[in-house]
C-alpha cells in the first residue's frame, strides 16, 4: 500500500528536544537542564481533590467546555490575576493542556495559505501546528542582542495581505525573555493596523520576576483580536495532569469549541477537580514555587555569565539561553559534546529556530545542588574550548 502517512504529516520533522532526552536517557550520571517542567510535584491539596472526585465517583465525561465551577474559577482568576474579563459559560473552553489550547486556536483560524507570524527563538510546536492546517508560519528573528526582545521594524516588513495573526510568548520558551507593557503596546499598534490576530501563549504569565506581566488582551482594542493561551503546567506545576484553557472572543471561542466536540469531547474529569482546588487555594505554593525560580535563575545566569557563557538575565519562566559562540562549536556539536564528555543535558537553540543558533537552553527548575554541580562541569567543558 503507497502513501499510508499523509504527505503533511509525512513532510514534519520530529521535535528536535526529544533527541537529547533519547540521548540522555541511556546515560547514567546525567544532569539533565534540558526537561521543560517544574521540579515540583503538585501541592498536596491539588491531588487530594483529585482523589476526592474519585472516591466520589465523579468519573463521566463533563460538558465539553469543562466543568462549569473550573470555567467559572478561570475566569475569576483571570480576572484578579491579570486583570482580564472573560464570561465562564461562553469565552472559556478548558483544554487538554495549552498545547491542545494552541491547536484549537490554530485550527479554528487558520485558512490553508494563511501566514501566521511566529517570533523565534520559539517553543516547537507553534510552526508544525500551524503547518499542518496548510497555513504558513513565517518566522521573525527575535533580537538576540537586545536579549530577544522584538524588533518592530522586523517584525512589520514580515507582515503581508496573507498575515491572520502573530503568536506571542513572552515570558518566551527559550529565552526566558519578557517584554515591557510598552513593546506589547507597540506591537498591538501593527495589530491594529493591518487588522490581525493575536494568539497569546501565557503558559508562563505566573513566573515573571522583575515585573508584572500584562496579558496582551488588556490593551487598548486587544481584547477582540486576541486569543490567551495559558494551562496549570507551569505555574501550578501540573504538566502531567495535562490541563490548559483557552480564552477569546465568544465568535472565536465557539468556532474552538466545534472542533473540541468532535476532537477531544473534554478534558480529564479528575485533573479538572484538581484544577478547581489549584485556583482555589494555590496562590500561596505558586508565590513559593516563583521565588525558589527567581533564587535559582539569579545563581545560574549569574554563574554562567562568568564562566564564559555570556547571558541576558531571563524576565521569567524557567529558562537561561547562553550563547556558546566563543567556544567555536555549534549549539548542536556543544550540547551532544557537552553531554558525553561532561554528562550535562542542555537543549542546542537550534530546534526553536534558526535564530537560536549558537545558543543552547538549559532550564535552572533543578535542584540549587544538580545546579551547581552542572556550573563545575560546564566551567571545565568550556575551558578546553577556548
Ligand atoms: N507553550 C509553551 C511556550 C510551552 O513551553 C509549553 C510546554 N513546554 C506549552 C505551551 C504546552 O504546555 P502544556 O503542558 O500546557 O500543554
Amino acid at each position: 500500500m503507497k502513501n499510508r502517512v499523509a504527505h503533511h504529516v509525512k513532510k514534519l520533522q520530529p521535535s528536535g528536544i526529544r533527541r537529547f532526552f533519547d540521548l540522555a536517557a541511556n546515560m547514567e550520571g546525567v544532569i539533565s537542564l534540558g526537561v521543560g517542567e517544574p521540579d515540583f510535584v503538585t501541592s498536596w491539596g491539588v491531588r487530594e481533590a483529585c482523589i476526592t472526585s474519585l472516591q466520589n465517583g465523579y468519573t463521566s465525561y463533563t460538558a465539553n467546555a469543562g466543568l462549569l465551577e473550573l470555567r467559572n474559577g478561570i475566569s475569576q482568576y483571570l480576572e484578579k490575576q491579570f486583570d482580564v474579563t472573560y464570561s465562564a459559560s461562553t469565552d472559556i473552553i478548558v483544554t487538554v493542556g495549552a498545547s491542545q489550547a494552541l491547536d484549537l486556536a490554530i485550527r479554528a483560524i487558520v485558512d490553508p495559505g494563511d501566514e501566521v507570524i511566529v517570533i523565534e527563538p520559539s517553543f516547537v510546536s507553534y510552526a508544525p501546528l500551524i503547518e499542518l492546517v496548510g497555513g504558513r508560519a513565517v518566522k521573525v528573528g527575535a533580537d538576540a542582542t537586545n536579549g530577544f526582545t522584538v524588533d518592530m521594524e522586523d517584525l512589520e516588513n514580515a507582515i503581508t495581505p496573507n498575515t491572520k495573526a502573530i503568536l506571542l510568548c513572552f515570558p518566551n520558551n527559550p529565552t526566558g525573555t519578557m517584554l515591557s507593557k510598552e513593546e506589547l503596546f507597540e506591537i498591538s499598534l501593527l495589530i491594529e493596523k493591518y487588522d490581525l490576530l493575536v494568539l497569546s501563549d501565557e503558559i508562563y504569565a505566573e513566573l515573571c520576576f522583575d515585573t508584572s506581566f500584562t496579558s496582551f488582551a488588556t490593551l487598548p482594542g486587544m481584547k477582540e483580536r486576541t486569543i490567551l493561551i495559558s494551562g496549570f503546567s507551569k505555574g501550578f506545576a501540573m504538566t502531567g495532569w495535562r490541563l490548559g484553557f483557552v480564552a477569546g472572543p465568544t465568535d472565536i471561542v465557539e468556532a474552538m469549541l466545534k472542533i473540541h466536540q468532535y476532537a477531544m469531547m473534554c478534558a480529564s474529569t479528575m485533573a479538572q477537580y484538581g484544577a478547581i482546588e489549584a485556583l482555589k487555594n494555590g496562590r500561596n505554593d505558586i508565590e513559593d514555587m516563583k521565588r525558589s525560580y527567581r533564587r535559582r535563575r539569579n545563581y545560574f545566569v549569574s554563574s554562567l555569565n562568568e564562566i564564559g557563557l555570556p547571558c541576558h538575565v531571563p524576565g521569567g519562566a524557567f529558562y537561561a539561553f547562553p550563547s556558546v559562540k566563543q567556544t567555536g562549536l555549534s549549539s548542536q556539536e556543544f550540547a551532544e559534546k557537552l553531554l558525553l564528555e561532561e554528562k550535562v543535558a542542555v537543549v542546542p537553540g537550534d530546534v526553536f529556530g534558526k535564530s537560536g543558533e549558537g545558543y543552547i537552553r538549559c532550564s535552572y527548575a533543578s535542584s540549587m545542588e544538580q545546579l551547581q554541580e552542572a556550573i563545575k562541569r560546564m566551567e571545565r567543558f568550556v575551558k578546553n574550548y577556548r
